[in-house]
């Protein structure tokens, strides 16, 4: 800190995270220049005051615009292909965003999560179970609590959530244990390659004492001695989907079926939090009653309602291919699902769901920007092209039959037709509540 008091420092991006920077910058009397790209981020007089006295700049951002400043601190929402930031950082710039920043201050316990799917979910369970056994954790990152707003607070263990996007511009993260839970393709229009989205979310095992990765999913492991496996086998912590069991080092501890959340990928979730909480002196086997109670989080595979003996899914969450996978093999028995899915791919290949398509989904709902893909894999007789949210429910809904299960899981983002997911989970569950009888059930 002492060090950027005395230097030109540079913040780029007022979001949620920037903001967070500003607030720390602020305590601890570090006065930055300010810029964002968008106008209207100095039109609220909240902001004008508050950047009182300070150098601003708001729109228009040069291409050399940084060069010259020692630091720069940037919202992870701003890509480091950005020209202004690719120059900064060859004219030898420092970049770095918050979660750096608190690397290098913070002195306690830390346990890391990346992944492609999976990481919200985990770090939100593997808090719930510490604090159940009495060690005070306290979630924070890319779950949507910025780290330097909770730095300051008594806590024994910090459960960080990081994306990609703030692995890039993280370097020294100390950690107790760290995971990459899975990487599957997510993200593509913003990495040159999948090996270097993949190797981002390696960089979280930098510093980590442990290291925790998948034994099923070879991008997420690293050439250490320090490293423990979860997975559905050969794994120190595995869960084997045919008897629904938890094991450690091959010897039972837990039944799965006994769990409120359901689903295979819930058990590889479970095992993972199992494996994060031994790195901080939490015994699974005698525990494990503090972990079966966490009934997860919203929209993702989330029961909303069931109608004449049809079950309809919110997975709205589910933004790539593998999360929407996830929910179709976890949740179908045969060929009853209907699939509501599409939105913007973000330049994946929805083919790629072809195989899960064929053995579990009876017919598709393809709405959003992307939706053409699906005509090229799935057959004319079960596919339905729709234009909105209330149509999708209503043709979904129309093909179903008791026992079956109306599933909005879209493998991909929502940006094109929503502001965010949990809109988009807001039109289904709307869309519901406004189906009648007309809509193909008497
Ligand atoms: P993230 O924070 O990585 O986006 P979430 O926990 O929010 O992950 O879940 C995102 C989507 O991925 C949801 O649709 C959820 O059902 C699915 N999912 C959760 N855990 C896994 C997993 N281990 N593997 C694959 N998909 C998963």
């Amino acid at each position: 800190l002492q060090q950027l008091k005395a230097s030109k420092v540079a913040l780029f991006g007022l979001g949620l995270t920037g903001m967070s920077m500003f607030r720390y910058l602020q305590k601890h009397d570090i006065k930055p220049d300010v810029f964002d790209g968008k106008f209207e981020a100095a039109s609220s007089a909240k902001n004008s005051e508050l950047f009182d006295g300070l150098n601003t700049q708001f729109g228009n951002i040069t291409d050399t615009q940084f060069n010259g400043y020692e630091y720069l601190l940037i919202s992870p929402g701003i890509s480091l292909t950005t020209p202004a930031i690719s120059n900064a950082i060859k004219n030898g710039v420092q970049v770095f965003c918050d979660v750096e920043l608190f690397a290098r201050v913070n002195v306690k316990p830390v346990l890391a999560v990346t992944g492609s799917n999976g990481k919200s979910t985990v770090v939100a369970w593997l808090t719930d179970f510490l604090n159940r056994v009495g060690k005070k954790a306290v979630v924070c990152g890319n779950f949507g609590v910025p780290v330097l707003d909770v730095i300051d607070q008594a806590v024994d263990v910090f459960v960080i959530e990081l994306s990609s996007f703030q692995l890039d511009t993280t370097e020294s993260l100390k950690c107790e244990a760290a995971t990459v839970l899975n990487v599957s393709p997510d993200h593509l229009d913003r990495y040159e390659s999948f090996e270097d989205y993949a190797a981002s979310k390696r960089k979280i095992y930098k510093h980590a004492k442990l290291e925790i990765y998948n034994a099923n999913d070879e991008l997420t492991w690293n050439q250490s001695e320090h490293a423990q496996s979860f997975g559905l086998e050969k794994a120190d912590w595995q869960y084997v989907p045919d008897t629904q069991t938890l094991c450690q080092n091959g010897q039972v501890i837990a039944d799965f079926s006994t769990f409120a959340l359901a689903g295979h990928h819930n058990g590889l979730n479970a095992v993972s939090v199992l494996a994060l909480a031994s790195a901080v002196g939490i015994d699974a086997k005698s525990n494990i009653d503090s972990l079966s109670v966490f009934s997860g989080l919203t929209h993702r595979c989330q029961f909303v309602v069931e109608l004449n003996n049809v079950k309809f899914i919110d997975d709205s969450k589910a933004t790539n291919i593998a999360s929407c996978q996830a929910a179709i093999n976890g949740l179908a028995a045969n060929k009853n699902v209907i699939l509501i899915a599409g939105g913007d791919a973000k330049g994946a290949e929805l083919s790629e769901l072809s195989l899960d398509i064929q053995n579990y989904v009876k017919h598709v709902v393809a709405l959003g920007k992307d939706k053409q893909q699906f005509v090229q894999f799935v057959d004319d007789s079960s596919l339905t092209l729709v234009e909105s949210m209330p149509e999708a429910v209503q043709k979904a809904y129309a093909q179903s039959k008791p026992g079956d299960i109306v599933l909005l899981s879209p493998a991909c983002a929502s940006i094109d037709m929503f502001s965010n997911y949990q809109a988009r989970a807001a039109a289904f569950i709307d869309a519901i509540h406004h189906l009648s009888s007309g809509d193909g059930h008497e």
